[in-house]
């Protein structure tokens, strides 16, 4: 292959879907595999649904994924203004040169006038008004009325609209890389608005000249795109130019369920489906991210790239750079792929098993700063290593660790009722002083220690152990306790264990 072209083109209409931030993907991994350029577009021409702050998500996002475009809005390129709000004279020259050549048409229809219609249509038990070839000369445009009224209107400012003359009685074919051939009969498709009333093109006219003039080589997008390119198709043909190699993506599937996967299916659920938290005017509007939530980028591009398409081999752990050299289109799939967090969660796990120690504390260190713990380079590498296996996200470094750096919330009671019984406080507490006159105090010599202490008093792991782990982080799960009690340090660690032993005691009289 040539070096490819492809974009990411997104409407800055919100946050960034997760399913956005597969389609980017997608398109980055075909353009750098054949060393070609990935560019990034905002189609922004709707202005009725621009929301602020969506292109800054948009670029926030992709960055954070480390899918950073070779051409955009940020970057420059070639081919800039890479802002479709910014090109609006092109568009308008090249909707002009279409009614030139006899391809499109100008349509003077007022909004009320199509309502109308439609209206009278409904009135009829036809709830589908298309304008287009068995209509259009019913309407009011440029082929029903005569020149010198069209004429006319124009000069006297008249807002009018330039739709595409779709011909009669076509097939369509699409050749699409994913799909194989799709037809389209052209008595199925409306006589598009290509450039609106506002002077702004739509979606249709937009993406065609700028996928034109922007060397597009491959349109790599979601699957609902499928039924525009019909028109597309047609447009490329009013031009002259030839279309570029289409691809279109299976669908992203709630998880639970049928259907498409929707923002509100993680709110439903409690599960990011975004790759940022987006703040929104209403808490309705406001969504989780996967960055927020404890997700390396890596390990989300790893989950995404299979949302769709496979290896054909087991492999299932891929740096980006592998998955560049890996990823091809014969392998993605037709049908949609079901949106698994817990195998999010998998792949967020295996990356972080992965993670060195110190790339891992870097990750951490932000969400302990947050709760106000700076601790120190050194006891953060070892925090994170005891707790690397036991976690799938970032986040719950502190959940499952915070009593390292602040006192233990809760006891779990129910080991206790069952073993404990206050006579025990003394033989811990002489094992305790033993371990408080260890010069080095390393898991290794409070292990030492503690075996020879119990081996002295005819006492296993088990009349110690649990007690000592309980009292320390009050729970039963977590790392080894001889780790635990080295990395806490000797002094919060019998402090802590001495002052459990009370509180044993009245979890036992309460029970
Ligand atoms: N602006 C469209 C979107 O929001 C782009 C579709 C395409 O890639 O052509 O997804």
């Amino acid at each position: 292959m040539d070096q490819p072209r492809l974009r990411f083109a997104p409407s800055p209409t919100g946050a960034l879907h997760i399913g956005g931030v597969r389609t980017a993907l997608y398109n980055y991994l075909l353009a750098k595999k054949y060393n070609g350029t990935f560019i990034l577009r905002i189609e922004d021409t709707d202005q009725t649904r621009y929301v602020p702050g969506a292109e800054e998500y948009i670029v926030e996002a992709l960055e954070w994924c480390g899918i950073t475009p070779d051409e955009g809005p940020g970057s420059g390129g070639p081919h800039a203004p890479y802002r479709q709000s910014e090109r609006r004279e092109i568009y308008q020259e090249y909707a002009r040169k279409l009614v030139e050549n006899g391809q499109a048409y100008f349509a003077f229809d007022t909004p009320e006038e199509l309502d109308a219609r439609r209206e009278e249509e409904k009135a009829k038990g036809n709830h589908s008004f298309m304008y287009g070839q068995h209509t259009r000369l019913e309407m009011k445009n440029s082929l029903s009325l005569a020149a010198d009224e069209v004429q006319k209107l124009i000069e006297g400012g008249f807002p009018y609209t330039i739709r595409l003359l779709v011909p009669e009685q076509e097939e369509v074919l699409i050749n699409d890389l994913i799909r194989g051939d799709v037809h389209f009969n052209t008595s199925e498709l409306d006589d598009k608005v290509l450039l609106k009333a506002d002077g702004l093109p739509t979606y249709h006219l937009a993406n065609v000249v700028d996928d034109h003039l922007m060397e597009i080589s491959h349109v790599v997008r979601g699957e609902e795109w499928l039924p525009s390119t019909a028109h597309h198709v047609l447009l490329y043909k009013a031009f002259g130019w030839s279309p570029p190699l289409f691809a279109h993506l299976p669908l992203i599937l709630k998880p639970v369920g049928s259907g498409k996967l929707s923002k509100r299916d993680g709110k439903k659920l409690g599960i990011p489906v975004f790759p940022l938290s987006w703040k929104g005017a209403t808490e309705e509007e406001s969504f989780d991210g996967f960055r927020e939530s404890g997700f390396s980028p890596a390990a989300l591009l790893n989950f995404l790239a299979f949302l769709g398409w496979n290896p054909g081999t087991e492999q299932e752990i891929f740096s980006l750079q592998e998955l560049v050299q890996t990823f091809s289109i014969d392998h993605i799939g037709h049908s949609g792929s079901r949106f698994d967090y817990d195998k999010a969660l998998w792949f967020n796990q295996q990356y972080i098993i992965a993670t060195p120690n110190e790339d891992l504390s870097a990750a951490v260190r932000p969400i302990l700063e947050e709760k106000g713990h700076h601790p120190s380079e050194n006891f953060l590498n070892t925090f994170v290593g005891l707790f690397k296996e036991r976690v799938h996200r970032y986040s719950e470094f502190w959940d499952q660790g915070y009593y390292f750096f602040e006192p233990v919330r809760e006891y779990e009671s129910k080991p206790i009722r069952k073993k404990w019984n206050p006579e025990r406080a003394d033989v811990l507490n002489e094992l305790l002083d033993k371990l408080e006159a260890l010069d080095v105090f390393s898991p290794e010599t409070i292990e030492a220690a503690t075996d020879e202490f119990l081996s002295r008093k005819g006492l296993g792991h088990g009349n110690v152990l649990p007690f000592f782990r309980i009292g320390l982080a009050g729970t039963m799960k977590g790392p080894a306790v001889f780790d635990m009690m080295s990395l806490m340090g000797k002094k919060l660690a019998i402090d802590r264990l001495r002052k459990a032993w009370p509180v044993f005691d009245q979890l036992v009289q309460k029970a």
